[in-house]
C-alpha cells in the first residue's frame, strides 16, 4: 500500500496549498494520505474534504514542535480530531513568540551582512503566525546568499549556525497530552535527524513510551537509507509502531516526493493499520 503520513502545506512551510497537496499524492499514486503542518491544524479540513473526493484515504495529522533535553524534536500526531479547541487552542500557544523570534533571526542575519530577511521571508509565509527558518532560507536562496535550501542551513540557521535563534517550544509531556486528548496517537518525527547521544536518545525513547507515545518515523524523507533500518531496530526495542512519510515540503525541495518511499523494514508493526478497516 502507498502511503505517506508527513508532508507540509503553506498553512506551514510547504509550498503547496493543502488542496495541491492532496492532488499531488493522489497523482503519485499514494493510497493513505496525512498532512501534518507544523504547529497548525488550519489546513486539514480543506485537505480532508479534497482526499474525499480524489477518493484518497486520510488521517488528520499535526507535526508539533517540541524541546526536549534543550533541542527541537518533532512529534506527529497521526489521527486527531483538529475540531478539538484543546489541541486548537494549544497550538497557538506553541506558535505564539514565532515572530519576535523571526525578528531577532533578521537581525542576525542583518549582522552578517543580510539586511531585511524579515521583509524578505515574510511574503514566503503564507500565514503570518507561521514565520519559519524555511521561509527565511528560501528567501537567501533566492536573493543569492546560498545555492540550496541545506547551504543556508549550514551556513546560518542550522541549530549550530550563527544566526541560530533558540525557542522554548512544548513540552514533551504537553505535546503528547494535546495529541491524546484529540483522539490521536503520538509519534516521533525522524529521530535521525536529532543531535542527541545515545544516553539522551534513550531518555527520549523511555520517556516518549512512558507517557504513551507509540509510534516512531523508520522511512522518511529527513532519513538517509542506512537510517532506515537503524531507526527499525529502534522500533523492535521499544515497541513503537512504525511510521512513514516523505515530509514533503514542495516539489524542488527534499529528498522524497510525496508518495515516492520505500517499503518499510519487514517485521515492523505499520502504524496505519489503525486506519485501515
Ligand atoms: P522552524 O520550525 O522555524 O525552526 O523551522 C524548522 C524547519 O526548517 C523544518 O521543519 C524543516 O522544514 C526546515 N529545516 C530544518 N533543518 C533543515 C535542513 N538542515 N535543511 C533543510 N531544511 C531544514
Ligand atoms: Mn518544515
Ligand atoms: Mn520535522
Ligand atoms: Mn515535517
Amino acid at each position: 500500500m502507498n502511503v505517506d503520513l508527513h508532508c507540509h502545506s503553506t498553512v506551514s512551510d510547504g509550498v503547496l496549498a493543502p488542496d495541491q497537496v492532496a492532488y499531488r499524492a493522489h497523482q503519485n499514486g499514494v493510497e493513505l494520505w496525512a498532512l501534518t503542518d507544523h504547529d497548525e491544524v488550519g489546513g486539514l479540513a480543506l485537505a480532508e474534504q479534497t482526499a474525499l473526493n480524489l477518493g484518497m484515504g486520510f488521517v488528520p495529522g499535526v507535526e508539533v514542535s517540541v524541546t526536549f533535553l534543550g533541542k527541537t524534536v518533532h512529534i506527529l500526531g497521526l489521527g486527531v480530531d483538529y475540531t478539538s479547541s484543546q489541541l486548537v487552542d494549544s497550538l497557538r500557544y506553541v506558535r505564539a513568540g514565532r515572530w519576535q523570534r523571526a525578528e531577532r533571526i533578521s537581525d542576525a542575519l542583518a549582522g552578517m551582512g543580510i539586511p531585511n530577511a524579515l521583509e524578505g521571508a515574510v511574503p514566503y509565509a503564507s500565514n503570518p503566525e507561521l514565520v519559519s527558518r524555511t521561509h527565511f532560507a528560501r528567501f537567501l536562496v533566492e536573493q543569492g546568499y546560498c545555492s540550496t535550501l541545506q547551504d543556508v542551513f549550514n551556513k546560518y540557521l542550522g541549530d549550530d549556525a550563527p544566526a541560530y535563534v533558540p525557542m522554548q517550544w512544548a513540552a514533551l509531556d504537553e505535546a503528547i497530552q494535546w495529541i491524546q486528548q484529540a483522539g490521536g496517537v503520538a509519534v516521533i518525527a525522524h529521530p535521525g535527524r536529532y543531535e542527541f547521544d545515545t544516553l539522551q536518545f534513550d531518555l527520549l525513547f523511555d520517556r516518549f513510551k512512558e507517557l504513551g507515545g507509540v509510534g516512531i518515523e523508520v522511512v522518511t524523507g529527513s532519513h538517509a537509507p542506512h537510517q532506515y533500518n537503524e531507526y527499525a531496530r529502534v522500533a523492535k526495542r521499544y515497541g513503537f509502531e512504525a511510521s512513514m512519510g516523505s515530509d514533503f515540503h514542495g516539489p524542488e525541495e527534499g529528498r522524497l516526493d510525496l508518495g515516492q518511499l520505500p517499503a518499510l523494514p519487514s517485521d515492523l508493526t505499520p502504524i496505519w493499520k489503525r486506519w485501515l478497516s
